[in-house]
């Protein structure tokens, strides 16, 4: 089994539609494949079918923006009813945040280094279900504000940065909760890419498995051997499922294709085997 379940397509930042995605998936082997998307569950329908279609298994998911302790942190919801009134209202009300911020950011940018965005931060804000700073990203490049999405991000939208603005996402608590009562399994998204010391870490896995969290990633796509066996660890130690996932967004980044990611050793028990169940 080779289980991606973590994969993006454009009803957020990702560049696929589901069908195409799933068809990539496929050739790359997967066997069972999850759609997370930022913040909304859109592309859900289309991407079951088109697994159904493939022969492959499918996971409807989504990876959800959350606030821990002003640290923004990513949850994935796997197996999740993309029905579920109690997951759709705390979707909608991210999404939400998420073009609030996007206006601030063109706020800002205009304010701190007269750059003019402001009309297509709103274009892109309707056009797009789940609108994210990738596209803005994207957007400065297209415009030679940026030399690439790193510089983009380095130079005018991450923190510290004069398009940098902050967003009171839900509270991880109750992002585990709206996962759990849609049927979902909560498992934390990239817990090496967060900027926090190894002890942060540790209580934010404590609180995670308190308030029902359960998986963490511990393979992700481009992950370096030392953040594997970090993470197998704490996963076992914290009593949480392993999951693995490539985060593919775009298939002009070929050195992160779908399906490419140590497997989990074989005493972690995979969050896969759990949505099989
Ligand atoms: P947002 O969720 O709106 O903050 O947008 C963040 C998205 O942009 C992430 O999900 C990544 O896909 C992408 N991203 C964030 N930081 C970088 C970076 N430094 N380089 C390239 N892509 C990035
Ligand atoms: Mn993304
Ligand atoms: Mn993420
Ligand atoms: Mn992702």
């Amino acid at each position: 089994m080779i289980a991606d379940l973590h994969l993006h397509s454009h009803h957020s930042d990702g560049v696929l539609a589901p069908t195409a995605l799933m068809r990539l998936v496929a050739t790359q082997g997967v066997t069972l494949a999850a759609l997370t998307d930022h913040d909304t569950v859109r592309g859900c329908t289309e991407a079951a079918a088109a697994c159904l279609d493939l022969g492959i298994g499918f996971v409807p998911g989504v990876e959800i923006t959350a606030n821990w302790q002003g640290q923004e942190l990513h949850v994935l919801g796997l197996g999740i009813d993309p029905a579920s009134e109690a997951l759709i209202t705390h979707l909608s009300m991210v999404r939400q945040l998420r073009h609030e911020r996007l206006t601030e950011i063109g706020r800002r940018l205009e304010r701190k280094k007269q750059l003019v965005v402001s009309e297509a931060i709103e274009e892109l804000c309707s056009n797009h279900d789940s609108p994210t700073r990738l596209h803005l990203a994207k957007l400065l490049v297209e415009r030679s504000l940026a030399k690439d999405i790193a510089h983009a991000f380095d130079h005018w939208l991450g923190r510290g940065q004069p398009g940098y603005a902050p967003a009171q996402w839900p509270s991880l608590e109750s992002t585990v909760k709206a996962i759990r009562a849609a049927g979902g399994q909560p498992v934390l998204a990239h817990p090496h890419r967060y900027k926090i010391s190894a002890g942060a870490l540790r209580r934010l896995l404590a609180e995670f498995c308190s308030v029902g969290g359960l998986g963490m990633e511990v393979s992700v796509g481009g992950m370096g051997s030392n953040d594997f066996d970090r993470l197998t660890h704490l996963a076992r130690t914290n009593g949480l499922a392993g999951s693995t996932g490539s985060d593919f967004h775009d298939p002009g980044i070929p050195w992160n294709p779908p399906g490419r990611f140590a497997k989990l050793p074989p005493d972690l028990e995979h969050v896969a085997v759990r949505l099989q169940r």
